[in-house]
């Protein structure tokens, strides 16, 4: 077997991309080995047959629906010379060992592995299946409280003071790139380990590298990569964002009196939500805090997160019954601020939609 991870479409590809060929051209083949897949167009992705995975303990979880971001992280062993796809198997090998045996996880936790000789494999069983179907994902254990809603890429090394290597993050926007288009997902939903967990994932370099990762897959997938940015409150804040960080906290189990005030009660809400996140628990709204508290929000949806978009938009002139049910009014209504705030109007609050709100 010998999954080759260059592109079934050179000519297409070198058209978009360049520099995705860099290190992979005398690898060029139409015909897939046994044991790779790829999505129409994406990379070729070595499943958990090739590398010789150990079955999971339990049955994988198969979720309905796609995930709404994908989440980089890297692997924090050593910056490898061999570039082999044998040490890459060996890789996923031994990181599925320590996640089942040292963490006790069902499986492997992440989705996917890029070695630092650029391949990409699966990582937790159906994985690649589902990213073919593009209509379901698989639960994993990559990022506390996000394994249900997100991708997760491991990348092999640490990356506090070095970048990967060209043709490892050659791949990683290939990967995405690909995932995004199984998925319907924009380029804007990439985020790093540490944007949801007290982490130094995925390293100071890659992180700083994640908006031209967003770039990269923008020019590929269009749309534009700007990611939310999220405002600071602590205590003594007071005012609308506060009063949607209320509603989220409340959403999110918290027994909590909305009132904009962000006082004792607030701070030891969100350093409660904090704690039970794996965010720096430090009682301060910032990143993790919001990223971690705000989902996705379309027609359909209830409950005191609908309230906080609703309040929201009445806070921005925008007239909506804030009765925390989100019919075609509150559409109309996130639609007009999408317009409004040069968001593609699509209705749905997702995270940069709601960062805009609370801007
Ligand atoms: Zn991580």
């Amino acid at each position: 077997m010998n999954p080759d991870p260059t592109p079934s479409h050179p000519g297409r590809r070198s058209v978009l991309a360049g520099a995705f060929a860099i290190g992979t051209g005398a690898l060029l083949s139409s015909v897939l080995p046994a044991g790779v897949a790829r999505a129409a167009g994406g990379p070729a992705i070595a499943d958990t047959n090739a590398w010789g995975a150990r079955p999971s303990s339990s049955p994988i979880n198969v979720l309905a629906g796609v995930p709404d971001k994908v989440i980089v992280h890297h692997t924090a062993t050593a910056n490898v010379t061999d570039y082999s796809q044998a040490a890459a198997f060996s890789l996923a090998r031994s990181m599925q060992t320590y996640q089942m045996d040292s963490e006790s996880w069902i499986d492997t936790g992440q989705h996917f592995t890029i070695s630092r000789g650029a391949y990409i494999m699966e990582g937790r069983h159906n994985s690649l299946s589902t990213l073919l179907g593009g209509t379901q994902h698989v639960e994993s254990a990559h990022c506390t409280a996000q394994n249900t809603v997100a991708i997760g890429i491991e990348n092999e090394g640490t990356y506090s003071t070095v970048d990967p290597r060209s043709e490892q993050y050659a791949a990683l926007v290939d990967l995405i790139t690909s995932i995004c288009r199984q998925y319907g997902l924009r380029a804007y939903q990439i985020y790093g380990h540490r944007d949801f967990n007290n982490t130094e994932c995925p390293g100071d370099r890659l992180y700083a590298l994640l908006p031209q990762l967003r770039r990269d897959v923008a020019a590929r997938i269009g749309g534009d990569p700007t990611g939310p940015v999220w405002p600071m409150l602590s205590s003594g804040a007071s005012g609308e964002r506060v009063k949607t960080l209320q509603y989220l906290l409340v959403q999110h189990g918290a027994t909590l009196t909305v009132d904009g005030s962000y006082g004792p009660a607030t701070q030891s809400a969100v350093t409660a939500f904090q704690n039970t996140t794996h965010a720096s628990a430090d009682g301060v709204a910032g990143n993790q805090t919001w990223s971690q508290a705000v989902a996705p929000l379309a027609r359909g949806a209830s409950g005191s997160a609908v309230t906080a978009v609703q309040s929201q938009l009445v806070a921005h002139g925008i007239p909506v019954t804030v009765d925390g049910a989100f019919g075609p009014g509150t559409q109309s209504g996130v639609t007009s601020f999408q317009n409004s705030a040069s968001l593609p109007a699509d209705g749905v609050v997702d995270a940069r939609t709601w960062s805009r709100l609370v801007a």
